[in-house]
């Protein structure tokens, strides 16, 4: 059965259980038609049958119990579904909305009812919307129809919207605005006090200029007046003021009243014209952000139509039982009160409701992949204590307590029978590619197949010199595996050995593989892969996880990040992963030294650059990417490479490392850098996470203040990887700027949680987890910190997900849908 008829039919099953009385949708069936027509439509269902079922929607409410039982069956006959043809008939008697349905509906048994209420729909709300006098006429477009069928929107508003991401009718009707103006508490003139911030509405009534005596100050004034008063507007120095202003215009001014000589004035206050229509009903006016050649005025009529009539269109896919329960205002309320509010007290209910949303769906999502990965089986193994005390004690160190626990928790994963889904968080530098070492020796000892992923080749290379150290060494008579039992896949790997990797893997030779995403390409087969690590993993798309998982069949897998996610965050979008924290760092670690430097001291800084190498020691100076006038990102790097190779540092060997090199090029100037063929190392924020080169010990940070924090901990993390003293140097591109928040964070704490926290506050989690994270581009309202929010919206999408793991009872066929549409990927993973 198709998808679009596959849900009709459970909502009817719905809708006949509670008695026809047009409540198994929120909102009514005439509502939920737009949103099915357009899914039938977009499976290919005949268009005559969809118009013919449409219409038959629409209707719906205007029927009498009996004649709407029959208009459904009527749409089993038309689609041709069994189901829908037999639903039943109830007697002629019965009214619509007399009564709840529960009490009313005497076909029904006292056990279906039941069931029906503990898939989480409330017992009884009452439905406010009646028939309709008029039926609507079947909708022949949907929501999903580009801008430009809208009246008023031609080609070229449709590619100046485009422009702000609005291609199709629903882009717009959730394109919230920016701001607004509360044109609904507006003060009149005659009531301005001295001293007071306001808004008013007045009209202009004279332009004048004049040039003072004493300065020669040009200053453009105008007289603005409203019925009751009139205050004068002026500007120093601003004659293009008068480019704008004209007689009889109807401005919307605000600032700050201030006096000259004795009589109230505004200076140079913000001003704009405003639409009286929207006045006079005196309300709160959205404000939208725009693009060039597109005019709020414009914008805001367009919106205005667009939102009434779509918002009451929109079927509301929550369940009464949580509209009621956690106080949400409807869907179709809500849309239409964001853009258009009633009153702040509206706006508020609205902008919580769809914040809730926003929650809730990216947990839904991520509920039910946990669900999903839950559910299923996963080898068991166990290893003897004895063995991992002696594993352990092979290491050339000892584990720090945060090492020894997180090892204790995977080693209950393997055992648990489910597989293994833990992200592990732990700053640079606190050790995680040792607890990967034992995870992957814990099943691979016990005869199966390992993988090990990492971003770059060189980290890949890297990772596969530490583990053959750690796992095969050759001193250790209780090694897991032999040397050639692990190897290594990169882009760069020669066909031959490719080949022979590929038959090593199937036939179960190689035990352990380690490289790029060259692993999850197709010809790479493993006889029996069971555990997976992903380093770096926030460097990973969904689907590379998701392609690496399939490697095997359900294996164990770790992913590991040294990026710190706040408490708040890690409870939204790792709520499928079980978290394991390293909040310490091995000991004898040096802190690294931060330092903000003024501009004008660079020459100290070159100092240390040239005393630590000739302690032996490397350095990184990072230049950000500069915008050039004619948009080609050119990079400060390339010309300060140039200069200081040749002007400050004659006598060393300086790198080059930026974006535009080929990937293979990078890789070359990386490895020349550990390999101390150079000095100094000049890049651009392409320096790769992970790298670990313990000789460097200076960071320089140049325009320090245009990095975020999180980038800027980066940075820093790579250096203090050695024992000897490091610092990072962060040097803001003008004195002034050396004043910014994050620069005094980098400079106040060595702790990435601490950091990740402020990140979060100042940025918004987009920013903060990149754009891979893709459920996170979609909270526009939710505020990541606000915790209440997020652990309610949490709590109800737990209550759905337990009564209901596969979301296929019919109350949440729509919420299915929502939350699919949320996650754009989700044939894929969620996370
Ligand atoms: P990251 O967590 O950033 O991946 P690594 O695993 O690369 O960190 O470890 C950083 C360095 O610390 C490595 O050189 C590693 O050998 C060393 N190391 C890891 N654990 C310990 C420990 N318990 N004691 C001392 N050094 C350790
Ligand atoms: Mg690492």
């Amino acid at each position: 059965m198709r998808r679009s008829t596959e849900k009709l039919y459970k909502i009817f099953k719905l809708e006949e259980e509670l008695g026809y009385q047009n409540r198994a949708v929120v909102g009514g069936l005439e509502k939920f038609s737009g949103s099915w027509v357009s899914e039938a439509r977009a499976e290919g269902l005949p268009e005559t049958s969809i118009q013919q079922v449409s219409s038959i929607l629409t209707e719906y409410p205007d029927r009498t119990i009996p004649e709407r039982a029959r208009s459904l069956q009527k749409i089993g006959y038309i689609l041709d579904v069994p189901g829908i043809k037999h639903l039943n008939i109830p007697l002629p008697e019965e009214r619509p909305q007399e009564k709840p349905a529960y009490t009313q509906n005497k076909n029904h048994s006292e056990e279906s009812i039941r069931k029906t209420r503990q898939k989480g729909r409330a017992a009884a709300i009452k439905r406010t919307t009646g028939p309709s006098p008029v039926p609507a006429a079947p909708p022949t477009q949907g929501i999903e129809s580009t801008t430009t069928t809208v009246h008023g929107i031609g080609q070229k508003q449709a590619a100046l919207l485009a422009k702000l991401g609005l291609h199709t009718i629903e882009d717009m009707v959730y394109y919230f605005p920016r701001r607004y103006d509360d044109y609904s508490s507006l003060k009149l003139i005659k009531d301005l006090k001295y001293g007071e911030e306001v808004t008013v509405l007045a009209y202009v009534k004279r332009i004048s200029t004049f040039t003072t005596r004493n300065q020669g100050r040009k200053i453009v004034q105008a007289l603005v007046s409203d019925d009751t008063g009139s205050i004068q507007l002026m500007w120093f120095n601003q004659e293009f003021q008068l480019r704008y202003l004209r007689n009889n215009m109807f401005l919307s001014i605000s600032g700050k009243i201030e006096q000259y000589l004795g009589r109230l004035v505004i200076y140079h206050p913000e001003y704009e014209q405003v639409d009286k229509e929207q006045l006079n009903t005196k309300r709160i006016v959205p404000v939208y952000a725009l693009t060039a050649r597109l005019s709020q005025r414009w914008l805001r009529r367009v919106m205005y139509n667009v939102v009434n009539q779509w918002a009451p269109k929109i079927p509301d896919y929550m369940t009464e039982y949580i509209l009621k329960d956690a106080d949400l205002m409807d869907l179709s309320s809500a849309l239409k009160e964001i853009h258009y509010p009633e009153s702040t007290a509206s706006l508020k209910k609205a902008r919580y409701r769809l914040a809730f949303d926003e929650i809730f769906l990216l947990q839904l999502g991520v509920l039910k992949q946990k669900q999903e990965w839950t559910s299923q089986k996963a080898n068991v193994y166990t290893v003897e204590d004895e063995w991992l005390t002696n594993q352990i004690s092979q290491l050339p160190f000892e584990l720090t307590n945060a090492q020894s626990k997180v090892l204790r928790e995977i080693r209950e994963d393997l055992t648990s029978g489910q597989p293994m889904n833990r992200l592990l968080q732990g700053d640079v530098g606190s050790g995680k590619t040792v607890i990967a070492a034992m995870a992957l020796s814990m099943v691979i000892d016990n005869g199966a197949q390992g993988a090990f992923m990492a971003p770059t080749s060189i980290l890949a290379e890297q990772h596969y010199a530490s583990l053959k150290r750690l796992l095969a060494n050759q001193e250790n008579e209780n090694r897991v595996m032999q040397e050639d039992e692990i190897r290594l896949l990169i882009g760069d790997t020669s066909a031959r050995e490719r080949e022979e990797i590929l038959a090593g893997l199937e036939n179960g030779s190689i035990r352990l593989l380690i490289g790029t995403h060259a692993l999850i390409e197709d010809p790479v087969i493993f006889q029996n892969l069971q555990i997976a690590i992903i380093d770096e993993q926030h460097r990973f798309g969904v689907r590379q996880r998701a392609a690496l998982r399939s490697k095997g069949v359900n294996p164990h897998l770790l992913v590991m990040t040294a990026t710190p996610i706040p408490r708040s965050l890690a409870l939204t979008v790792y709520g499928d992963l079980d978290l394991s924290l390293m909040d310490e760092m091995p000991p004898g670690r040096q802190p690294i030294s931060t330092h903000i430097i003024f501009p004008v001291e660079r020459e100290r800084v070159y100092t240390l650059i040239r005393s630590q190498v000739e302690a032996g020691h490397q350095a990184f100076i990072i230049y950000p990417l500069v915008e050039q006038g004619d948009n080609d990102e050119n990079t400060a790097a390339v010309d300060e490479h140039e200069r200081l190779q040749r002007e400050i540092f004659p006598k060393l060997k300086a790198g080059l490392l930026h974006g535009r090199l080929r990937p293979d090029e990078k890789e070359q100037v990386m490895r020349k850098f550990r390999d101390r063929e150079f000095d100094i190392l000049v890049a651009t924020s392409v320096v790769e996470v992970g790298l670990d080169i313990p000789n460097a010990t200076v960071m320089v940070v140049e325009s320090a203040n245009r990095f975020g924090l999180a980038q800027l901990h980066q940075f820093r993390g790579r250096v203090g990887r050695g024992s000897d003293r490091s610092y990072c140097i962060l040097i803001p591109e003008t004195s002034s700027a050396a004043e910014n928040e994050r620069l005094l964070a980098m400079e106040s704490t060595n702790d990435g949680f601490e950091l990740a926290e402020q990140d979060l506050r100042q940025r918004g989690p987009g920013e903060f987890l990149g754009t891979r994270q893709s459920g996170y581009t979609n909270l526009r309202l939710a505020n990541i910190t606000d915790i209440r929010l997020i652990e309610r919206a949490q709590t109800y999408a737990k209550q759905v997900i337990e009564n209901d793991p596969e979301l296929s009872a019919p109350e949440h066929q729509l919420m299915l849908d929502a939350m699919n549409h949320y996650w754009p990927s989700s044939e894929g993973e969620r996370s």
